[in-house]
């Protein structure tokens, strides 16, 4: 249920941002690694948006790419397989270093 609080601060971030002009649309980055579900964040959307200026607006969804991070080497690499095993070094101590997160990449008010 993180996608509820996600969205209130997308909503917030928006409303901020349009400073009492209509939202068009809201264009959102997810990281691939993160957890966080579109429909999710949608569904909430239609929900805490009602009666607000944002009530009309749009969400888009862009997807981050994944990257991870050897413990051993230190070197980062991309996401592409689910074993998260380092192709430099073959170590399998790696956290995620990009990818993780969802953001609010732009925001289109109507003027
Ligand atoms: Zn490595």
């Amino acid at each position: 249920m993180h996608e509820l609080s996600i969205t209130e601060s997308i909503l917030e971030i928006a409303l901020r941002h349009a400073a009492g002009r209509r939202v068009v649309s809201v264009h959102l980055v997810i990281g691939e690694l993160s957890s966080y579900v579109d429909e999710s964040i949608q569904l909430f959307w239609q929900e805490l948006t009602r009666g607000t200026l944002a009530e009309e607006a749009v969400l888009q969804f862009a997807r981050e790419p994944g990257e991870l991070l050897c413990l051993d080497c230190g070197k980062q690499f991309p996401v592409r397989t689910r074993d998260f095993i380092c192709p430099h070094c073959q170590s399998a101590s790696a956290l995620p270093a990009t990818g993780q997160d969802c953001y609010v990449d732009s925001i289109e008010v109507f003027e």
